[in-house]
């Protein structure tokens, strides 16, 4: 018994990031692994597709482990789940600095039980695995860190999330070059805490534009940059809700600072920054989603102004990236769910409030028809740094 129990794996949860549901033991080498998944303030909506943890005592032979209590519910809509056939966990046996996909040799889809299973022989006796390359507080603070006491590089903390984590907002910008004559972008990644390929993108671009080679840009371009406006999901391994429940990228249009006070600090950030007769030339959102690439704004109500704005960022997306968006530009509508309060995005209540260009984007984490492999956190980065080009050139199309 003794020698048996000293032979079980391991299951832990306990880092930045890390997250779980139930761990079930079928046999030494077959373990059946609940993804928690999150739902909202009323017990709606639960999403299932955050899982991060880490396998030690692995046997030397093959390995199996179930994914189980993957199915929910999205917008109202039940049966729904975003752990699909097509989704392929990463594993990291360096402790989360490198991570790579399992093949399609190794994972299998159960229709019926809507289960993904994973065979694999470790090569290591402890592994890291998640639903796609975690990112972290810590991994903005890294970044933060290489670029400390830079002059064009502005840190401000906009607010405290329900746990009391700190909301940043980024300033990057050329000082000595005055605002008058600038163009400004917001960037906002991570809404939602699964989504950590918006991070990696946003991380890209920010390395892009703190380089030496964008000394111009920074002299033409403010960028205000959110990249934690779910601090706590990022820490603790949320999936879409704050620690009360509430959808970040939803209630924006019913905002109260008790319960959801990290929208409430972003959005009073942002109407302020307005309202004090600054300019907003674009504003985007980034998303992750299982299976399409596309960018959505308020095509039916924007006006030719906002349409054409769509069609060059949709066009410079095709010309100098990977953006897999064959239909093109996405009309948002006014809210998720007409009607219904506390149903509106960030981008819908921007321009329902102040006529706000606002974007928002979604990339897929499955096989990707562009890149041709599942994307990877270096298809990210190298994404971020070219989107800061389509940005910059979206809002000041060259000869203009
Ligand atoms: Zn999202």
């Amino acid at each position: 018994m003794l020698a048996l129990l000293l032979a079980a794996v391991t299951v832990t949860t306990s880092f930045e990031g890390g997250n779980l549901g139930k761990v079930e033991t079928v046999a030494p080498d077959h373990l059946r692994l609940a993804v928690k998944g999150q739902a909202d303030q009323n017990g709606r909506n639960r999403q299932a597709n955050w899982y991060y943890f880490e396998l030690g005592n692995l046997p030397r032979g093959e390995f199996r482990f179930d994914l189980t209590e993957l199915v929910g519910e999205y917008n109202f809509k039940p049966g729904s789940h975003a752990v699909t056939k097509d989704t392929r966990p990463v594993y990291s046996y360096d402790g989360g600095r490198t991570w790579t996909h399992f093949t399609d040799q190794q994972v299998s889809w159960n229709e019926q039980a809507k289960e993904l299973t994973v065979r694999f022989t470790p090569a290591k006796t402890a592994i890291r695995i998640a639903h796609t390359p975690p990112y972290t507080n810590a991994n903005v603070q890294a970044l933060l860190k290489e670029f400390q006491g830079k002059p064009f590089l502005k840190q401000e903390i906009i607010g405290k999330s329900v746990h009391g984590r700190s909301i940043p907002l980024l300033t990057i910008t050329d000082p000595a070059t005055p605002e008058a004559g600038k163009l400004v972008i917001w960037w906002m990644a991570r809404q939602h805490a699964w989504e950590t390929g918006t991070s990696w993108a946003l991380e890209g671009g920010l390395r892009k534009l703190l380089a030496p080679g964008a000394a111009n840009l920074r002299k033409r371009f403010v960028f205000k940059v959110l990249p934690c406006p779910d601090p706590d999901g990022m820490a603790e391994g949320a999936v879409r809700f704050n620690s009360n429940g509430f959808d970040i990228n939803r209630n924006w249009d019913a905002v109260d600072a008790a319960t959801m006070p990290e929208i409430a600090a972003m959005l009073k950030t942002i109407l302020d920054w307005v309202d004090a007769g600054h300019r907003i030339d674009l504003f985007l959102a980034m998303h992750n989603t299982e299976s399409v690439d596309y960018i959505d704004t308020m095509l039916s109500t924007g006006g030719p102004e906002l349409n054409a704005l769509a069609q060059r960022f949709q066009r410079l997306l095709n010309e100098k990236t990977v953006f897999y968006a064959p239909n093109g530009p996405r009309d948002a509508g006014e809210s998720t769910t007409p009607g219904m309060k506390g149903r509106k995005t960030v981008h819908q209540e921007l321009f329902a409030a102040r006529k706000i260009p606002a974007f928002l984007m979604e990339q897929m984490v499955e096989y990707h028809p562009r890149l041709h492999r599942l994307p990877t956190v270096q298809d990210r980065l190298d994404f971020g740094a070219a989107l800061v080009d389509v940005l910059t050139e979206a809002v000041a199309p060259a000869g203009q």
